[in-house]
């Protein structure tokens, strides 16, 4: 197949030189992996993967020699690694390998090898594909397993024995997922049953690794296209049976309540379209994680998940805690738009009034317009009546938002009247009753009872201060 098709790709001046390189050291060397991939996919790739049937790091020290001396090589002398950047490329050095895998992990013992032996080690087809770089054969493709032609059908297959495959590396079950969500391919039948048998392997992964896949599973253009694997496979319930258990329908007297998750993964392809904010969409696959634990059927009303964002929101550190998430700004970030994601809606139903929103906007803060997209991103209700009617409500919240932010400045709330000043003003002790004045102050503001400005607020605590006896100094 196509060698001079291939070489049309190797136009940038960098392959020359590591071919010349190459050649000069008498070792054969390969451009493999994703780059090669995503050259017949048409994607843009700034990484490439060179393979040298030799040392790559010396290949790596003589190509940043040819390059100039301000070129930088960074050795990985561990792992037998070398990294170097040119324009835009960062390209990896590193010598064949042939791998041999323990039962309990996924690091294997390495020995040198063959490229066709390390072909044989990469997860699937499309990345087991290589391009010859020596003068001899510059630009020949190197494909063994028909990877050309998997991508032309969009197939995900292992080069080997997919247990193998996935037994010896289980991260790859991930990487399976990952790719299919990214690229739109499907998971040959045989892989897939794989995964189904050996998804209890991927307890030798650590999580750091799996949450790695999972963000760029949320990243994919269409995260449900992953997490629906996920679910199918059972994966999903091995590392995280908390978002598995949302799925299935109860029927009680007839009435049924929704899938929560194929809704949950609705409103995170709904987000996906609007942001790339991970945590935004971490906070579209965490919204309802409460529902399967507050969920009650109540004569003559139906189904219920009362408080399910508040219980929700207190799950997400211990659920972080063991996926190895942050425990940050960002997990605090998702616990609020969790908390807070019924308020639009609620307050849409109503007349929306000035307090409400008020409110909402000091809750919410600057996160107030992420908020508003999830909420938005949360309508997938099948009736358009219905989709229309609260889109229609969200506009007017919207509105409302940008009309009282203007004119009050909530978002950033910061009291006009300090604890302090009511300590002084009333000769007081530090108690609860200077929180009971803030507070007053704060809801009379955000009543629209007083500007949110320090004159009305000092009259106001004034009057607070006589209607609690107190005297002033
Ligand atoms: P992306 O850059 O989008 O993450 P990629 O395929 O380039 O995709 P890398 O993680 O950079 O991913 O890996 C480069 C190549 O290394 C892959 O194309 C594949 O051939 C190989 N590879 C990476 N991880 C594994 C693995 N766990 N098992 C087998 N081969 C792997």
């Amino acid at each position: 197949m196509p060698y001079l098709q291939m070489k049309e790709f190797l136009n940038d001046k960098i392959f020359k030189i590591i071919s010349q390189v190459a050649d000069e050291d008498n070792v054969d060397v390969f451009v493999i992996g994703g780059y090669v991939r995503d050259i017949i996919l048409k994607r843009p790739s700034k990484d490439i993967d060179i393979v040298v049937i030799g040392s790559g790091i010396d290949i790596a020290t003589n190509v940043a020699k040819r390059l100039g001396s301000n070129v930088n090589v960074t050795v990985f002398k561990n792992f037998g690694t070398a990294m170097l950047r040119c324009g835009n490329y960062e390209i990896e050095f590193v010598g064949a390998r042939k791998e041999s895998y323990r039962k309990n992990s996924r690091k294997p013992i390495v020995e040198g090898g063959t490229v066709q032996d390390d072909q044989n080690r990469r997860d699937f087809t499309i990345n087991a594909l290589a391009i010859s770089l020596n003068d001899k054969n510059f630009g020949e493709l190197i494909d063994p397993f028909d990877g050309v032609a998997d991508l032309e059908r969009k197939i995900l297959r292992t080069p080997l024995n997919p247990d193998t495959t996935f037994s010896d590396d289980p991260l790859r079950m991930f990487r399976a997922v990952r790719f299919a969500a990214q690229l739109n391919f499907r998971i040959d039948d045989v892989a897939y049953e794989s995964i189904q048998k050996n998804k209890e392997r991927i307890h030798i992964v650590s999580y750091e690794r799996i949450i790695e896949e999972l963000n760029k599973i949320l990243l994919s253009p269409k995260p449900s296209i992953g997490f629906k694997i996920m679910e199918n496979t059972g994966l999903l319930s091995e590392f995280f049976p908390e978002l598995a258990m949302l799925k299935g329908v109860e029927l009680v007297e007839g009435r049924a309540h929704k899938d929560n998750f194929y809704h949950t993964i609705e409103v995170v392809d709904n987000l996906r379209k609007k942001t790339d904010n991970l945590w935004l969409l971490w906070a579209g696959l965490l919204h309802d994680i409460a529902k399967p634990k507050t969920k009650k059927f109540v004569k003559d009303i139906g189904w219920t998940f009362h408080g399910h964002e508040f219980l929700g929101a207190k799950m997400i550190p211990r659920i972080f805690t063991r996926l190895k998430m942050p425990l940050n700004d960002k997990m605090k970030y998702i616990q609020k738009l969790i908390q807070l994601h019924l308020r639009p809606i609620v307050l849409s139903q109503d007349i929306v009034t000035d307090s409400a929103v008020r409110r909402l906007l000091f809750d919410a803060g600057d996160d107030i317009d992420d908020l508003m997209l999830l909420c938005e991103a949360d309508i997938t209700s099948k009736n358009e009546k219905t989709v229309r009617k609260h889109l229609s409500n969200f506009r007017i919240v919207r509105e409302k938002l940008v009309e009282l932010e203007e004119k009050d400045r909530l978002r950033n709330f910061q009291p006009p009247i300090s604890g302090e000043l009511i300590i002084k003003t009333f000769d007081l002790k530090p108690g609860p009753i200077i929180g009971e004045i803030k507070n007053a102050i704060k809801d009379a503001i955000l009543d629209g009872e007083i500007q949110n400005e320090y004159n009305e607020a000092y009259a106001f605590m004034l009057k607070k201060g006589e209607e609690l006896s107190l005297k002033r100094k």
